[in-house]
């Protein structure tokens, strides 16, 4: 065997014992392909009601540093988000959200107030720095190491999702915390410095660093210059909607567009009032939603006679779990817009519209017990979203 197939062969046979463990129920079921998570039985989602699929972030306690602020909903918030996190932050101007990584989950993100500056390390030891704007989007793999900054003087507020619901922002490994551990001795050596050159270093986790608003243009890394092959940024408000209807507008990016986006898929749903994203699933991943503006009433098909509404407003967060059947209708007397995230880096629906009109009259006859001529009257194609009107 070659290095590269013994590697192969150890990476499928490593695979096949986990899902084996946790097909016998003798492992822990943990975070990962989405498609093997679905055949694991959710003791939560087996019972005769649906658990509720809403969570009130914005009311939620933030951890809170002066005007700088982060609130998250993982598993322990939201007990049916087990396949999504996420958080809800503001920096302060010449606040950083300090360097760190996290061990189990890639982070995506939505600008919605303020500039953003971010910093990211990959494997190969390229960086990048990124300038972001409201409408502007990043990716960082799992465990790639990054920084986040306000940049001007205005606050940024962003909203960040996590491919994994049993991350927790709070858990994170930063670079305060680490060095703050580890014996000066030891880092003496790492950095070939003395031991006095760690004097005053902080010896427990900043978390929000605090210092001077960042010079407009970023200054070159410690190394220079060398940037990774794919970019971090993607400017998902710049690009055109999927959707563009009199109903509303469909805004969505995977990895189809922005190629490094490869657990995340990100949308932005705006909806007029009245105005409906039809019944529809996803086949491949999870539904993490976050209300940026408006009201919506959101419902959940969740098979064997289970059904449940939530209405969801500015701040909150609602969750779809792979596969089931839901709608998002705008019942606000203002436009509203959600911001969507997905745990797959690639966007795949099915609409009911969609569906049926992939099925011959005969067999919607039959199904429903009808005269066939009726269902000449249904779309004959996908509607996706609607105005008020059905339109
Ligand atoms: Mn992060
Ligand atoms: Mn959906």
């Amino acid at each position: 065997m070659s290095d590269l197939q013994r590697r192969d062969f150890l990476t499928r046979a490593a695979a096949f014992a986990a899902a084996t463990a946790a097909v016998s129920g003798t492992g822990r079921v943990v975070a990962g392909d989405p498609s093997f998570m679905n055949n694991v039985p959710d003791p939560l989602l087996a019972g005769k009601e649906l658990p509720t699929f809403k969570f009130a972030l914005e009311k939620s306690e933030a951890k809170v540093m002066g005007q700088s602020w982060a609130r998250e909903a993982t598993v322990t918030q939201l007990p049916i988000s087990k396949g999504i996190a996420g958080v809800s932050m503001q920096l302060a101007p010449g606040d950083m959200r300090e360097l760190h990584w996290h061990a189990t989950a890639a982070e995506w993100a939505f600008v919605d107030r303020g500039r953003v500056r971010t910093t990211v390390i990959d494997p190969q030891g390229n960086a990048e720095t990124n300038d972001f704007e409201p409408g502007d989007v990043w990716f960082f793999p799992r465990g790639h190491g990054h920084m986040l900054e306000c940049l001007g003087n205005e606050p940024c507020h962003f909203v960040l999702i996590f491919d994994s619901g049993y991350f927790s922002e709070f858990g994170t490994f930063s670079i305060s915390d680490w060095m703050g551990h580890t014996p000066k001795a030891l880092l003496a050596k790492n950095f070939g410095l003395p031991e006095s050159a760690f004097h005053g270093f902080p010896k427990t986790e900043v978390y929000f660093a605090s210092g001077a608003v960042p010079p407009e243009k970023p200054a070159l890394p410690l190394q220079g210059q060398k940037l990774p092959p794919q970019t971090h940024k993607w400017r998902l408000m710049q690009q055109a909607p999927i959707i563009d209807s009199k109903g509303g507008k469909m805004y969505v990016v995977d990895s189809g567009n922005f190629a490094i986006s490869k657990t995340v898929t990100g949308s932005i749903l705006d909806l007029e009032p009245g105005a409906l994203r039809e019944l529809h699933w996803h086949p491949n991943a999870d539904e993490w939603q976050y209300i940026l503006d408006g009201k919506v009433s959101v419902t959940l098909f969740g098979s064997g006679g289970r059904y449940r509404t939530e209405t969801l407003e500015k701040g909150d967060v609602g969750y779809i779990p792979q596969g089931y059947g839901h709608s998002i209708e705008n019942i606000g007397n203002k436009s509203c817009r959600v911001l969507i995230g997905f745990n797959s880096g690639v966007y795949e629906t099915i609409d009911l519209s969609q569906w049926i009109a992939g099925n011959p009259r005969d067999v919607l006859a039959t199904n429903f017990g009808k005269p066939a001529a009726l269902f000449d009257k249904f779309p004959n194609k996908d509607a996706g979203l609607l105005d008020k009107d059905g339109k």
